[in-house]
């Protein structure tokens, strides 16, 4: 079935809490960037992606200028094909970063648009292994005061979590084992835990912070360093002593394989909307089978707990606290600590366009 129109858009969506850092200043949104790709006869395919904060004008010009008329008249279930036609139209600004957060968009739309018109949920069209993904919390809550951190691990777990993520890198590693601490106290001693440190160390920092953290079992130590440094991430792991989980800012197959080949990752986690789609997302995953590692997820939940149900060495799903559940008509259902696939047909994402069309107009 040919494409007949690809119509991308771009919104900026509040944070439920305002980040803030001494590297990026101040951050009180995230860019939602959409692709709807509609063929021939009219089905559509929804597929999204997302900046925290800014770089989304970039992949909206990819998708509208340069995507757009290069995808109209191809054929829609030739995704790799077109995978591929997108890849060498925009490598020479690209190879990863913003041309791969547009490419993911389009790609996702195509996997949504073929499943959809298969009537079939993704989960099933990309292999079917199980509907009942682990799950846990992931929070933005570096800055909370540890009484709304311990606060928001129960208003997670009567929600029907049974594993949490907390954020670390406060200024002080003492800190931020005294906040592990007592959360590990407030969950007990058998409670999956992880800990993420969004890149904040060195490699020496984050060793240093990997033993200091070992004896408060967290389930995994998340981005300890900058993506870039493969050899430093390698020593993490064989000096840390803890489970390293990376990904979410790595941005091609070959930069998976690369940290993957190297032993500088025990969970693999990429991002469906940044790493080049659903198609190099499965990719990581068998990679990742193949090197006998669980993979992990970050971001997109509603999307990724259909990939994840379809790979028989996933780990756990993030659900992430970036707040788009209210432009989504029915939001991830999470039971007794697992996330739900959904059985509706693709991947079951039904955006409020009208509610994110008055976001824009009230900017
Ligand atoms: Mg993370």
């Amino acid at each position: 079935m040919k494409i007949r129109e690809v119509q991308a858009d771009h919104y900026v969506v509040p944070l439920p809490v305002a980040l803030s850092d001494s590297t990026h200043g101040t951050i009180r949104g995230f860019e939602l960037i959409t692709a709807r790709v509609r063929d021939a006869e009219g089905a559509e395919g929804v597929g999204y992606t997302y900046t925290v904060g800014a770089g989304g004008a970039a992949v909206l010009a990819l998708l509208t200028r340069d995507l757009a008329p290069l995808l109209v008249g191809r054929d829609a279930e030739c995704i790799e094909e077109i995978w591929q036609a997108m890849w060498w139209a925009l490598h020479y600004g690209g190879r990863g970063g913003a041309q791969g957060l547009a490419m993911s968009a389009i790609d996702i739309a195509l996997w949504d648009l073929r499943a959809r018109r298969q009537r079939a949920p993704l989960w099933r069209v990309l292999g079917g292994f199980d509907p009942r993904v682990p799950c846990y919390a992931g929070g933005i809550d570096l800055d909370f005061p540890l009484d709304a951190l311990l606060r928001q691990s129960d208003d997670h777990r009567r929600r029907g979590f049974r594993a949490i993520k907390m954020k670390v890198g406060r200024p002080s590693l003492r800190e931020d084992v005294e906040r592990v601490r007592a959360m590990r106290a407030h969950l007990g001693a058998d409670f999956p835990l992880m800990v993420d440190a969004n890149m904040r160390w060195t490699v020496d920092e984050a060793i240093r912070a990997a033993r200091a953290l070992a004896e408060l079992s967290p389930v995994w130590l998340e981005e300890p360093t900058i993506p870039d440094d493969v050899p430093g991430h390698v020593r993490i792991v064989r000096e840390g002593g803890l489970p390293i989980a990376a990904g979410e800012n790595l941005h091609t197959l070959h930069e998976f394989r690369a940290l993957v080949a190297a032993g500088g990752v025990t969970f693999p986690e990429p991002d469906a909307t940044n790493c080049g789609g659903v198609t190099v997302f499965m990719k990581v995953c068998h990679l990742a089978e193949a090197f006998n590692l669980p993979v992990t997820s970050h971001g997109a939940h509603d999307l990724t707990v259909h990939l994840l149900a379809a790979a028989p060495n996933r780990s756990y799903l993030e659900a992430h606290g970036f707040g788009l559940d209210r432009f989504i008509a029915e939001p991830l259902r999470v039971e007794a600590g697992f996330a739900i696939a959904p059985e509706r047909p693709g991947h079951g994402i039904e955006l409020d366009w009208k509610g994110l069309d008055l976001l824009r107009a009230a900017r």
